[in-house]
């Protein structure tokens, strides 16, 4: 029987109980599917920091990198906020990826039918939407050089080398060779050098994958795109800064932070997690929404393992739990027929994938 490796990282906050309702998903559609998880419990964050000192321990980098994925809560809260900055749970999670080399974020939006009144927008231009947004996550104007600041000016550069526009270049067109075949490249190639270096290495690599629809669009009209018509999209593929501002705003389409999923990639390793913090507003109540958490579980997945029935599986537990009606409290004002806590969402959800 295969076994998987996986480094659970709970957090802080709402991250252990919306983990502990991933988890049991996750050994349902394991005994369902026939493999088998191994767990392993690693610390980080404001917890990690209350017991070691360091919101980051070496230990959590070593067990993370000898796992086979890592599957990550949420970290932070007010508790922690006044540290000295590098002894902030903030700190140790920016330190993580970096460790990790996680160089691609994968966030994908998706409008479930259930939901559409949660959108922001009208239903009739959310309705169906189910795009990802592929952003390169460790270059780019966030880490170029030269930066720095005097009294009178500010610069920081756009720099990106043709190796890391290959790699973020694949992972987006095999992402789109297992969903609609469609990426569209943004980037802001009418004026920026560094673009049209994206623009031309992306089309070299593109000549790889014969099947996929290639098309670019400039990020300003990508931003509009999102709004006018999003269901034209399915996959986004673009840097650091265009992607952190178009995956908030695509994130807005499905109306709920409560359900996005996302994963982080590398050629080491990904870590899997939901989109939002860790809500110490709601924490220890039992109604936090863990059906973020659950579809990052379906991500991990579909993408690291290719275990795409098991992915398949709770995607479709997912969807059947809203459609009958089942929302915690985040959601209740939208067509509830029962309002639960996070662990019975999480036993339904388990429930319909066992059944
Ligand atoms: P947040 O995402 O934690 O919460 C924003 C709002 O959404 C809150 O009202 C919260 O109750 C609600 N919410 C979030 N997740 C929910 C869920 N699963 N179900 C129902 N409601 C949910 O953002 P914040 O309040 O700005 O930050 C809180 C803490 O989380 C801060 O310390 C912040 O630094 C940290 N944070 C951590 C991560 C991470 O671990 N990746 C990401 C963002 C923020």
């Amino acid at each position: 029987m295969k076994k998987y490796k996986i480094a659970l990282i709970k957090g802080d906050g709402i991250g252990p109980e919306i983990i502990d309702e991933a988890v049991k998903v996750l050994d349902s559609v394991a005994s369902c599917c026939g493999f088998d998880i191994a767990y392993t419990e690693a610390f980080m964050g404001g917890c990690a920091y209350d017991i070691t000192g360091d919101p980051l321990p070496q230990e959590t980098i070593n067990i993370s990198l000898s796992s086979d994925a890592v599957l990550f809560g949420a970290i932070g809260g007010e508790k922690w906020d006044n540290l000295p900055r590098e002894k902030r749970p903030e700190s140790g999670l920016l330190r993580f990826r970096k460790e990790l080399g996680v160089y691609a974020n994968l966030r994908p939006a998706v409008v479930y039918d259930e939901l559409i009144n949660a959108s922001s927008l009208k239903p009739s231009i959310v309705k169906g939407v189910d795009l990802m947004v592929v952003r390169e996550l460790i270059g780019g104007i966030y880490f170029g050089e030269p930066k720095g600041r005097d009294e009178n000016r500010g610069w920081n550069t756009m720099v990106y080398t043709r190796d890391e526009i290959i790699r973020i270049a694949h992972q987006a067109f095999k992402i789109a060779m297992t969903r609609k075949k469609k990426v569209c490249s943004v980037d802001k190639a009418n004026v920026l050098d560094v673009s049209q270096l994206w623009r031309e290495v992306v089309i070299e690599v593109s000549k790889e994958y014969p099947e996929i629809e290639l098309t670019h669009m400039y990020v300003d009209n990508a931003a509009m795109q999102l709004i006018r018509d999003p269901r034209q999209f399915d996959v986004i593929l673009t840097g650091n800064i265009f992607g952190d501002i178009l995956s908030d705003e695509a994130s807005m389409l499905s109306g709920s932070i409560g359900l996005l999923p996302s994963a982080s990639v590398g050629a080491k390793i990904g870590v899997y997690e939901p989109i939002h913090g860790s809500a110490p507003d709601i924490a220890g109540q039992g109604i936090a929404n863990p059906i973020a958490t659950i579809a990052s579980v379906s991500m991990m997945l579909r993408y690291a393992f290719g275990e795409i029935i098991a992915a398949d599986k709770i995607d479709s537990a997912i969807k059947r739990a809203l459609s009958e009606g089942y929302r915690t409290k985040d959601l209740a004002q939208y067509d509830a027929k029962e309002v639960c806590s996070t662990s019975e969402m999480g036993s339904i959800i388990a429930n319909y994938i066992e059944r």
